[in-house]
């Protein structure tokens, strides 16, 4: 029930103790409905407006009608409201604004609640695999570089010692930008098919000697598959300094399979070819499943299809004509050498984890990943 101001007739002390107790509930009661601030101003017009808010209406209506005997402890009573009054929108109206602001969205800060927890993430088994093998070759005092994945032709082939209609280009299906016919041929635009183009664009910035190891992104038009993503990665690797040898490379190589696989594994190496390494190498490491023995228990080992070998990466010394497109820069390839190499760590993370599909890698399903973390 709303309040209204009496007329008092008895100005006797209990009278008047009546009166103001009964505006004071009145004034508490209506306080607790506040809830939120325009109401709250509503609420404190209604109290303390000098024109008809029920302060001045008691002013005018016990007060100024009090008989002049009684006036004093009239006054002395009505004061005593007044002040309770004002206290009281002093005191209530920060928890008002409060109210308010929580009902509107724009909640304070409070301290006492339970912070909000997120669960810490684990590295994808690709970028582990990478950030591992990165680390063998850190420790060896390589340093890491890396390079744009739209690539000019320049640097994804012919500064590779791929000329234009050689054959070597038709063992990789690239993906190239739509519309670049009217440019000519090395300025054209595709997406690297190797990490091998950052070797030039760091030799090319960089005088020897020179130690670097390149992680990165390459695609190729391989239609996906168990085995094949038209999206994969590769680390590559080059060493230049005076007098490198095939030996340098078998002795680096083998030291980080065994970093990286452990201690037991053995390497062996067998010829193949690269257009940009001459000679060039396939390296094999010993199946770190079975042991080398081609067998698990009285089954053949499926891991390296029963001939102990694992085929993990390409290598070779750089082609004399690589360092040609870098020669202006310190690399006379009468008197610097290096060698390169470069492997799959999607192919390694599925040997390494015994995954048999290479697609689960990309689908990015969090029931498949995490059971890595
Ligand atoms: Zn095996």
């Amino acid at each position: 029930m709303t309040y209204t101001v009496p007329k008092l007739k008895d100005f006797s002390a209990n009278a008047l103790r009546k009166a103001t107790d009964d505006a004071r509930f009145a004034f508490k009661d209506e306080d607790r409905e506040v809830s939120s601030e325009a109401e709250w101003k509503l609420f404190r017009d209604r109290w303390l407006a000098r024109k008809n808010g029920i302060l001045t209406q008691i002013n005018e209506m016990w007060l100024k009608a009090a008989p002049k005997e009684a006036k004093r402890e009239v006054g002395q009573r009505v004061n005593e409201l007044k002040q309770f009054i004002d206290g009281e929108f002093a005191r209530n109206h920060d928890w008002v604004v409060a109210a308010d602001k929580l009902a509107s969205g724009l909640q304070p800060v409070d301290i006492t609640l339970p912070g909000i927890q997120r669960p810490i993430g684990a590295e994808h088994p690709i970028i582990k695999t990478m950030n591992d093998m990165v680390a063998v070759f850190r420790n060896l005092g390589y340093s890491v570089e890396e390079g744009p994945v739209i690539e000019t032709d320049y640097y994804n082939f012919e500064s590779l010692n791929f000329p234009p209609n050689h054959p070597a280009r038709d063992m990789q299906d690239t993906l190239f930008i739509a519309n670049q016919e009217s440019k000519p041929l090395r300025e054209r635009l595709l997406l690297r098919t190797h990490t091998s183009p950052v070797q030039i664009r760091t030799m090319e910035k960089m005088k020897p000697p020179l130690r670097i190891v390149i992680p990165g992104k390459v695609h190729r038009n391989d239609p996906p598959d168990a085995s094949h993503s038209p999206m994969f990665h590769q680390i590559e690797g080059l060493a230049v300094d005076t007098n490198i040898t095939f030996g340098d490379l078998k002795g680096t190589l083998d030291h980080a399979m065994k970093a990286f696989f452990g201690s037991s594994v053995k390497t062996s190496f067998r010829p193949s070819f690269f257009p940009f390494t001459e000679p060039s190498a396939e390296m094999l490491v010993s199946c770190f499943i079975c042991g080398g023995s081609g067998l698990r228990g009285s089954q053949g080992c499926r891991t390296c299809k029963l001939s102990g070998w694992i085929e993990i990466l390409g290598c070779g010394m750089v082609d004399p004509n690589v360092f040609e497109f870098v020669k202006h820069n310190g690399y006379d390839p009468r008197k610097v050498s290096g060698f390169a190499f470069g492997m799959g760590p999607d192919r390694i993370a599925l040997l390494k984890y015994g995954v048999d599909d290479l697609q689960l890698f990309f689908q990015n399903d969090v029931r498949f990943l995490r059971q890595f973390a």
